[in-house]
């Protein structure tokens, strides 16, 4: 026979006084639970514990229990749209209207004028097409839900041509080719990996087939002997045969990211005027908004994608509804790159940039300011990156120095290079700088 060490009873330890805040603070229940698993876990291993030992063991468990995993970092990495990181950060105009909804009911689907049932399709609408000069718009929850949703709706069944460069993977397991089998669309390959030609779509178009999609390359970029036809040329082929066009724009550009000194991404805006029957395009890439999928194109196949049944699986709700819209309305006002963080970004001049890395250096009196880039990411303009000035500093085991970093109550993300841990200025936010800077203080002293 086991002599059973003596455990108080867990109605004995709810009485005991330290244990009355953590009612409080998490609840009857959930302190019971916490009380039980360690007054377990002492059973079970034999254990004999003062009453004080197993109510520490349990506010480390409630603690636990009740931490958010998902949590607010400060993206020093200088990667404007890092999937990994939540893309991009919303500007105050989309956070204000996303709140304001949030904590009141509203006329989601309720015509003010009638008192009658309204869409809630129309709310965005009126903004994306005034914004791109689309005929007509629908927003889902992302782009991925954009792309099949148009294949469902256009293409079921059908034979879908994709040229052979564009059969890309997008990360976290969206392949193009996975998404057209998922809608029951039939792919048709053509050309080749890195030389498509007209012609290709042309005979191809011999044969019946519903659709023609261009899908943007994403995070990869063909270089060398490369060719592939203009968007317009494309559409004057399809067109001939009465066949639509899908462009999966991905990021979405509304404004020219030459004009801040980056290569020319495609704009919404372009696309539909070089013919595109329906585009898609995210709505937390370079748009700046929040997660959603964008449709924009001719009224005629909208119409058919609105009524088809996975658009009611696919809809936003009302937090992403407000959120988006907000964020055009920037575009539409002009106050694009001085409202959304991610073109306020794009557009930060070198020397403010500079001026910050040198702040930083004077305030931790270490460190050392040297020139760099930042990408911008999101599966837009692969491999271009816009010249920076890093905060680089020197500590004895960057790694283990990235991991405390990272262990932050806001977990901050560097990068190395060359055995040196680099932050970029760019993308660190400006409500985020002062605890950035605290942080590195406290964490350079107790590494000295
Ligand atoms: C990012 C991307 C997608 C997926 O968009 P999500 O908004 O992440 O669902 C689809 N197609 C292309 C070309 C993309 O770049």
């Amino acid at each position: 026979m086991i002599n059973r060490p003596h455990l108080p009873s867990i109605d004995q330890l709810l009485q005991n006084e330290q244990v009355q805040p953590m009612l409080e603070k998490f609840g009857h229940d959930l302190v019971v639970s916490a009380l039980r698993q360690v007054v377990k876990g002492l059973r079970q291993s034999q254990r004999i514990a003062s009453d004080q030992v197993i109510i520490e063991g349990t506010d480390v468990l409630l603690n636990q229990w009740s931490a958010p995993t998902l949590l607010p970092v400060i993206n020093a990495s200088g990667i404007l749209l890092h999937t990994n990181l939540g893309r991009a950060p919303l500007s105050e105009k989309a956070f204000s209207a996303m709140q304001d909804m949030a904590v009141s009911y509203n006329n989601l689907e309720f015509d003010l004028d009638s008192g009658r049932r309204g869409s809630r399709a129309l709310h965005a609408e009126q903004i994306i097409t005034r914004l791109t000069g689309a005929e007509s718009a629908y927003v889902v929850n992302n782009n991925a839900a954009a792309v099949l949703l148009v294949l469902s709706a256009l293409a079921n069944r059908k034979r879908v041509l994709v040229s052979r460069s564009q059969m890309v993977e997008i990360g976290g397991g969206f392949r193009v080719p996975d998404v057209m089998r998922q809608s029951g669309a039939k792919l048709v390959e053509i050309g080749t990996t890195n030389r498509l030609h007209l012609y290709d779509y042309e005979n191809a178009l011999q044969e019946a087939a519903g659709m023609v999609l261009c899908a943007h390359h994403s995070n990869f970029k063909i270089v060398g002997f490369t060719k592939e036809p203009a968007l317009r040329d494309i559409c004057t082929v399809a067109h001939a045969k009465d066949i639509p066009v899908f462009h999966d724009l991905g990021s979405g550009a509304l404004l020219d990211t030459a004009t801040f000194g980056l290569a020319h991404e495609p704009t919404v805006q372009e696309s539909l005027q070089a013919g595109v029957d329906v585009l898609s395009f995210s709505g937390d890439k370079l748009m700046g908004g929040p997660q959603a999928g964008i449709i924009v194109g001719r009224k005629a196949l909208l119409d058919k994608i609105k009524k088809h049944p996975l658009a009611r699986a696919l809809r936003p709700d009302k937090l992403c509804l407000a959120g988006v819209t907000a964020t055009l309305l920037s575009y539409l006002t002009g106050k694009a790159t001085h409202e959304i963080p991610i073109w306020q970004m794009i557009s930060l001049p070198l020397d403010e940039i500079h001026q910050t890395a040198l702040k930083w250096k004077q305030t931790l009196g270490q460190g050392e300011i040297i020139p760099g880039k930042s990408m911008v990411g999101g599966g837009s303009l692969p491999e271009e990156s816009m010249p920076t000035t890093l905060f680089a500093l020197h500590v004895s085991k960057p790694d283990r120095f990235m991991q405390s970093l990272r262990q932050q109550r806001i977990p901050i993300i560097a990068r190395i290079e060359a055995d040196q841990v680099l932050f970029d200025p760019r993308t660190v936010l400006p409500h985020q700088e002062s605890y950035l800077l605290e942080t590195l203080q406290k964490l350079l002293q107790s590494n000295a």
